[in-house]
């Protein structure tokens, strides 16, 4: 038995046979032939064959990403069917074939120009280059009959999937009744691959480094993203330690154990992630990542598709509070069609609100128009909006004035409109120091340690780098978060959070204790979340928060914790 360690992801344990994921690693060429010996009619035939079984894996692929996923999530295959059928690139390839290259090589050569094409472009365009490199495998495993991408969806029940790094398409299109877990050597917990493998209760561990490498196919292995582990061989008790603990849901709401109630909401990024939350309990959405709609499409969503969305969420949870968050695009978020600006620290440039309130006016008017019309549709009144991205007190004003044009707007047109409660979300050390001013003009703050994390740390979330930077328990955040707390607690609003952190049923004590009023987290942690918040104790938890505040590293406050 040998354990590895890396970063839980998944709060989920699972065993299974260690199968490794390289995409595009068995794809050697073979050597070009002489041009003359090539019967170039049966290569392009081949080449017709290739692309006819390429697409039919992109269009499993993508039902299956629908239904496991969501639409929204499933939208990239349609890119990448688009490519294939693309007829520049497809009239270079058969030209290529036509001068005698057999049709690996000239697919190879004419996406390679195609790739490099794209990556000379700017940010977004760039990532363009990635759907091309997929689509350029697809065709390459096809005609060197190798076994590279085309069956991730398809994967034998009990695989436990081991890659360098996994992209959120690759994970979306994963079995979960099939995946018993997923590790990757690289990698961090809010990623957006980490957060769809938790929206599909996927065990995970990610970051677990260069030792993963020497775990070979096949082998037996445990990974446990409770613990944040990997074990090779484990034993049997090892085995049913990990996995006996799993928490059943709690559909009723909670209090502490004095009588404090907790609301214990979901994050979701898509439609299909509602039932499975409302499964698994929670007590509303605290969280709709309305980005995800935007992601992997054409075009941005029209007012009454957002409008749907909108509705599904309230229908699915009729007597809760369904916090939606506008587009919270930039960052890592890069968005094809949408012309966002190629930056030197896109985490430090136009984003979120910024976008929304300036060159995205539009797309936010629009999104505004459909939110405020399902404010006023059946259970609409559990509607609250939230802005994402706020640094100044002028962004909230100006948001609420956009909420208040729209709904004059919608007036005018005599169309049925309420106005839902409004909030921001706390994830800038700015907005934390000027939380009392926000929180005098708002209905409720949502903190987004995800990203307070990284701005107060100066750490980026996605590297793994500086991993020991971007913890939440560092003494600075947790600061942050208090000063967000007491200082809307003068006031009306009432003050969540939607961070990765809150969903650690370890911490839910000290986020108690820190007097949050709302915790949302994936819907995986909600029950384990739940039956904590049913233990503890009020006042003890004030006294553990305060102790933690006291404390001047991140050490002192995991020492404080562990004790
Ligand atoms: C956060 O920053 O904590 C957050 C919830 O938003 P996201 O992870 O989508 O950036
Ligand atoms: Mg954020």
């Amino acid at each position: 038995m040998r354990t590895l360690s890396g970063v839980g992801s998944t709060p989920l344990a699972g065993v299974g046979a260690a199968r490794w994921y390289r995409p595009g690693a068995d794809l050697t060429l073979p050597d070009r032939p002489d041009p003359t010996a090539v019967d170039a009619d049966a290569e392009l035939s081949r080449f017709a064959a290739a692309r006819d079984e390429a697409r039919a894996e992109i269009r499993a692929a993508r039902d299956r990403a629908a239904e496991r996923v969501g639409e929204e999530e499933a939208a990239v295959f349609d890119a990448h069917e688009q490519f294939l059928d693309d007829p520049e690139l497809v009239g270079d390839i058969e030209d290529a074939i036509g001068e005698g290259a057999p049709a690996e090589h000239a697919v190879h050569d004419r996406f390679a120009a195609a790739i490099e094409q794209f990556e000379g472009l700017d940010g977004q365009m760039a990532e363009r280059a990635d759907d091309l490199r997929d689509v350029r495998d697809r065709l390459l495993s096809v005609l060197l009959d190798a076994d590279s991408l085309g069956d991730l969806g398809d994967l034998p029940v009990g695989t436990v999937l081991l890659a360098e790094r996994l992209t959120p398409s690759d994970t979306a299109e994963l079995d979960p009744d099939a995946v018993a877990g997923i590790a990757t050597v690289t990698g961090g917990r809010t990623a957006h691959a980490a957060i769809i493998a938790r929206s599909l209760s996927i065990p995970a561990v990610v970051g677990v480094g260069e030792p993963l490498r020497e775990v070979s196919d096949g082998a037996d292995l445990l990974v446990d993203g409770e613990a944040g582990r990997i074990v090779v061989d484990p034993d049997a008790e090892t085995r049913a330690a990990a996995a006996g603990d799993a928490a059943s849901a709690v559909p009723e709401r909670v209090a502490t154990a004095d009588g404090r109630p907790i609301e214990v909401a979901a994050n979701v990024g898509s439609e299909a992630e509602l039932a499975p939350a409302a499964d698994r309990g929670a007590d509303g959405i605290g969280l709709f990542r309305t980005e995800f709609l935007f992601l992997d499409r054409e075009a941005p969503p029209t007012e009454d598709e957002q409008y749907e969305t909108v509705t599904d969420a309230l229908s699915a949870f009729p007597d809760d509070r369904v916090v939606v968050r506008t587009l919270d695009v930039g960052g890592d978020k890069r968005v094809p069609y949408l012309d966002l600006p190629s930056e030197t620290n896109p985490f430090l440039g136009r984003r979120g609100i910024r976008l929304s309130l300036d060159e995205h006016r539009d797309l936010f008017e629009t999104q505004l128009r459909a939110l405020l019309r399902a404010a006023a549709s059946e259970g609409g009144d559990g509607l609250a909006v939230m802005f994402p991205l706020v640094s100044r007190v002028e962004e909230v004003e100006a948001a609420a004035a956009a909420v208040e044009s729209v709904a004059a707007d919608l007036a005018a047109e005599g169309v049925d409109h309420a106005v839902p409660e409004l909030g921001a979300m706390i994830e800038t050390p700015a907005a934390a120091l000027l939380a009392d001013a926000l929180a005098e003009r708002l209905d409720f703050l949502s903190i987004g340690t995800n990203d307070l994390t990284q701005y107060v740390m100066a750490a980026d979330r996605e590297n793994d780098g500086v991993a020991a930077y971007g913890d939440p328990l560092h003494p600075a955040v947790l600061r942050a978060i208090d000063r967000t707390v007491s200082a809307a607690a003068g006031t009306d609003a009432w003050v969540g959070m939607c961070g990765e952190m809150a969903g650690d049923p370890t911490l839910t004590e000290l986020l108690v204790g820190l007097g949050l009023d709302e915790l949302s987290m994936s819907a995986v942690t909600v029950p384990a979340v739940k039956e904590r918040v049913r233990e503890v104790d009020s006042a003890e938890a004030r006294d553990l928060a305060d102790e933690a505040l006291a404390c001047e590293t991140r050490a002192e406050v995991r020492e404080l914790l562990n004790a």
